[in-house]
């Protein structure tokens, strides 16, 4: 067998960007006896052939934080490792082809100043500036972001496996993971190593900590040790140009989210890729072991609609030769954010997956998250959204994801609009009165899978438009209020968690997590929270006492997963 130690403390699973990351970031951290394991090669997953975009206006708060230190990181990197990363501050665009979008971006420009990072609201004219080869006669606006840039995937991976090298961790590669063993202590099942697969044999290796970090595998490489990870690849496509006059390695990333289109300088010449608002499901299942350094067939069809828009934007395509339509698989989630946190089924099994296509430019912010995760015992900061316990046990069914994976691609450029609700892989969960509410001319909305009545709506014919000013369903939604307020309601609440404590102890345990006092008379209510290390909200849950030594704990609906573990943990 080569060279493989038989424990580690903290096995890593996949030496992807993300992988390498976690390992650089623990190691900072001071963790010692890390072990990173690559079934193939170093970046042959997915990282490899990523476009490399590095960009910091991203749709919610935690994304931002996210990216904007890894463009912090990507520029020390290489001083720090001597390790070549690739990574040019040539700044990046965005374009705005309607008054509505500009107002978007606007307000995301907003959220990231907030944050720190720097964001101009520039003229379609200074955009052209910046950015000569593209036409402007259709823009409203622009933002300009000096501090955004670009990396070479593959080297700022290996400058981040150098650099945990250098700190201590060990890199194994051509070493499969093919089983979990796992020990139940205190009725809890806990990791307790792997066992791997080399060209020289089998081994175990003992470890206290997993760390799932095996990009689009993540959900069949999870399943073997019954952590549900629900994420599904999709077919992601960029064309390159040969050399192109007047591209030079500073020219600004320009993103065009109206065409579903970005670009970036690659050689002289053009990388210009898509987020189209249909995409295309990589309908392979189990993904095999051995796609290392390999692509998908080319796929002119899917990729033409946009190919006209990066015409119409920039007409120089027209002439400079495409060398290459790439076709590489990337994974997506259900609702667009990251698969992070220890998996609820198993102490000490955490993962860091489900990057939808910006996993270069948030490695960085992952991986330190990550870190702190596994030394804290807890997130660092209010992680819900990229929490993996937000996920219920069925959501991880084939089917549906693969539905879901043909519009989340697509969420990239879509107009984040208030209130909106995914279309796909619905219904799944219905109430009973799910018929007699869709009778009354209920307009639904999904939570956790559950179709919920969002509000009423007699005349089905009137479809209202996505907007940033008053919604048509106000009127409705007010209607509604003032019966509540004035006569009586009925709320259908099937989807809210609801989880049962019982026992001699079940009091004591309640009044420790509770910030209320839940000694309630019987049948007595009361709503409370339950506070984490940090004095930050677990969950917002109403108790109610149903007999002397019987709690039943009511929570929002995408909640039972997360308290439930919270409770047993
Ligand atoms: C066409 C395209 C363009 C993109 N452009 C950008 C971009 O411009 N900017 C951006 O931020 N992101 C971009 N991305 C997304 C980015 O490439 C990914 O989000 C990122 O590479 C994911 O990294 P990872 O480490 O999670 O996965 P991977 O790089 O796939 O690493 C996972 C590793 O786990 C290994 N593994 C799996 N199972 C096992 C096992 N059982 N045992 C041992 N090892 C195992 C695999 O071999 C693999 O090497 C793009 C993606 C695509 C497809």
């Amino acid at each position: 067998m080569k060279n493989i130690p038989q424990h580690a403390r903290i096995v890593i699973v996949g030496g992807g960007i993300v992988g390498c990351s976690t390992a650089y970031h623990l190691a900072r951290l001071g963790f010692k006896d890390i072990l990173l394991l690559e079934q193939g090669r170093l970046t042959s997953g997915t990282t490899w052939h990523a476009a490399g975009l590095i960009g910091q206006l991203r749709p919610n708060r935690n994304m931002t934080m996210m990216s904007h230190y890894g463009i912090d990181l990507y520029a020390r990197l290489e001083q720090e490792t001597g390790f070549a990363t690739g990574w040019r501050a040539c700044g990046s665009l965005y374009v705005a082809q309607s008054n509505t979008r500009f107002r978007m971006m606007r307000q995301q420009a907003s959220l990231a100043r907030r944050h720190g990072v720097v964001c101009e609201e520039i003229s379609p004219r200074e955009a052209q500036d910046r950015f000569p080869l593209m036409r402007i006669e259709d823009l409203v606006g622009a933002l300009w972001l000096p501090e955004d840039g670009k990396a070479n995937p593959t080297d700022l991976c290996m400058s981040m496996a150098r650099g945990a090298q250098q700190q201590g961790v060990s890199i194994v590669e051509a070493t499969r993971v093919f089983a979990v063993h796992t020990e139940k202590l205190a009725h809890r099942p806990s990791v307790r190593g792997v066992r791997v697969r080399t060209c020289d044999g089998e081994q175990d290796i003992a470890c206290e900590i997993l760390v799932n970090c095996t990009g689009q595998w993540a959900r069949q490489f999870a399943a073997l040790a019954g952590v549900n990870v629900p994420l599904y690849a999709a077919e992601h496509f960029y064309i390159v140009t040969g050399k192109i006059e007047g591209v030079h390695p500073m020219l600004p990333v320009m993103r065009d989210p109206d065409g579903y289109i970005y670009y970036k300088e690659e050689l002289g010449g053009l990388l210009m890729g898509v987020f189209e608002p249909v995409a295309k499901p990589w309908r392979v299942d189990p993904i095999p072991d051995d796609f290392q350094f390999q692509l998908l067939n080319e796929d002119w069809v899917q990729f033409e609609v946009l190919m006209k828009h990066a015409l119409q934007r920039t007409p120089c395509l027209e002439t400079a030769g495409v060398k290459m339509l790439l076709n590489g698989p990337e994974s997506f989630t259900p609702d667009g954010n990251f698969i992070m946190g220890e998996a609820p089924e198993l102490d000490g099994y955490f993962v860091c997956a489900g990057f939808n296509s910006s996993g270069i430019a948030n490695s960085g912010g992952a991986g330190r998250l990550m870190a702190e995760w596994i030394a804290g015992g807890e997130a660092s900061m209010d992680l819900s959204d990229v929490d993996i316990r937000r996920y219920a046990y069925f959501a991880s069914n084939r089917r549906a994801l693969a539905a879901r994976t043909s519009e989340t691609l697509g969420l990239h450029y879509a107009m984040r609009w208030p209130k909106y609700e995914l279309q796909t892989a619905r219904p799944l969960r219905t109430s009973a009165i799910y018929d007699l509410l869709a009778a009354k001319g209920a307009v639904f909305g999904s939570k956790n899978g559950w179709e919920r009545a969002n509000y009423f709506q007699k005349d089905q014919s009137i479809v209202g438009r996505p907007c940033l000013d008053k919604p048509h369903w106000l009127p409705l939604v007010q209607r509604e209020q003032a019966v509540t307020r004035g006569s009586v309601a009925v709320y259908d609440q099937s989807s809210l968690s609801k989880i049962l404590v019982q026992g001699r102890d079940a009091l004591a345990l309640l009044q420790r997590l509770c910030t209320n006092d839940v000694d309630l008379p019987l049948n007595g209510m009361c709503y409370t929270l339950m506070l984490n290390q940090r004095g930050g909200i677990e969950s917002a849950l109403t108790v109610i006492r149903i007999q002397c030594e019987v709690f039943m704990i009511v929570s929002g609906s995408a909640q039972a997963v997360r308290d439930t573990h919270w409770i047993v943990k």
